[in-house]
């Protein structure tokens, strides 16, 4: 009987690495022209300025819809489009598609103080990213101080001086540059320094556990400190629930993103949520006001 279920296990999991191996050559095949075809889109999602409670920033996170597959997920999609090269015309696209679309909203009036953008590992490293940068920028016409690539501690496992040279190279543009999923990739804190990154994005892996888990509220706090010291911005990412705000806050975090104030929006609701004031909690109140 034993066997008989271990017989089941094994074909279980061996059924079940088909199925991705072959979703994956699925995304593969299809990905190549997910730009031409226009299958690509971006939502938003609002970050938070925690010493007011009022909208700052915004996140640009790309969507892929496929007429036979469906939504496929960027977690899904980006690390095959990095292993196929297609990463460096999609992120053309986004670089392009956010830059476009933050200057017309400059234009209408919405007070947006930074636009960030992921910025793949492959596209960091090997995609000439200063000149796209450059150009999105040129023919757009947003300043490039809006601007604020978000990369990842993958880039630092890579050549160190490309790497510096890249990010001279779009220091001297003028962009900011900020670390995401910070503390979950390979990290090395003299790289943080020698970077000259403006904000780093505390991962939500450790907001998930705020306030309950005593060893994530020591990992946000260690993290809130070292960006003080070294004069970074802080940014919360996931943020879920009012506890989960109000204690970084408390902690001196900076900026929130997550879904307790929104979920990545379509452009035309995000307008919507922009132009309706400015996002307050209830203890926000309590505190400026009682
Ligand atoms: P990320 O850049 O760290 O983005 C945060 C992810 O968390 C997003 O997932 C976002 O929708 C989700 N999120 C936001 N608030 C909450 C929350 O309160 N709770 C939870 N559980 N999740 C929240 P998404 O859009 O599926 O993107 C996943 C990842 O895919 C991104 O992580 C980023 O690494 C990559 N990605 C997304 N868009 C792009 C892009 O335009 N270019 C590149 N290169 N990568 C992208
Ligand atoms: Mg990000
Ligand atoms: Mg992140
Ligand atoms: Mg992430």
């Amino acid at each position: 009987k034993a066997k008989a279920a271990g017989g089941r296990t094994y074909r279980f999991y061996d059924a079940k690495m088909n199925d991705e191996a072959a979703s994956r050559m699925r995304i593969r095949s299809h990905l190549a022209r997910a730009v031409e075809k226009n299958e690509l889109s971006l939502l938003w999602q609002a970050q938070v300025d925690l010493s007011n409670g009022s909208f700052c920033g915004v996140e640009a996170l790309v969507r892929w819809t496929h007429p036979e597959l469906g939504q496929v997920s960027p977690a899904t999609f980006i690390p095959v489009a990095e292993t196929t090269g297609h990463i460096l015309p999609i992120g053309t696209w986004i670089l392009h598609t956010a830059c476009r679309q933050a200057a017309a909203w400059l234009a209408q009036g919405l007070q947006i103080s930074s636009i960030s953008v992921n910025i793949s590992m492959v596209q960091f490293i090997r995609g000439n990213v200063e000149l796209q940068v450059a150009e999105a920028l040129r023919s757009s016409g947003l300043p490039p101080s809006l601007l604020k690539l978000e990369i990842t501690e993958s880039v630092f496992m890579h050549d160190k001086d490309t790497v510096l040279e890249t990010v001279d190279r779009l220091v001297k543009l003028g962009v900011k540059l900020s670390i995401d999923d910070f503390g979950t990739g390979y990290s090395s804190l003299s790289c943080v320094q020698r970077l000259k990154v403006d904000a780093i994005k505390v991962d939500q892996s450790f907001v998930r556990g705020l306030p309950g888990n005593a060893g994530s509220c020591a990992i946000v706090k260690a993290v809130i400190d070292m960006a003080k010291a070294m004069e970074l911005a802080v940014v919360a990412e996931g943020v879920e629930t009012q506890e989960q705000c109000d204690w970084l806050r408390q902690n001196g975090c900076g900026i929130a993103q997550g879904y307790l104030f929104s979920k990545p929006l379509g452009a035309s609701d995000f307008e919507n949520l922009w132009a309706h004031a400015a996002w307050r909690s209830a203890s926000q109140n309590r505190l400026q006001y009682g």
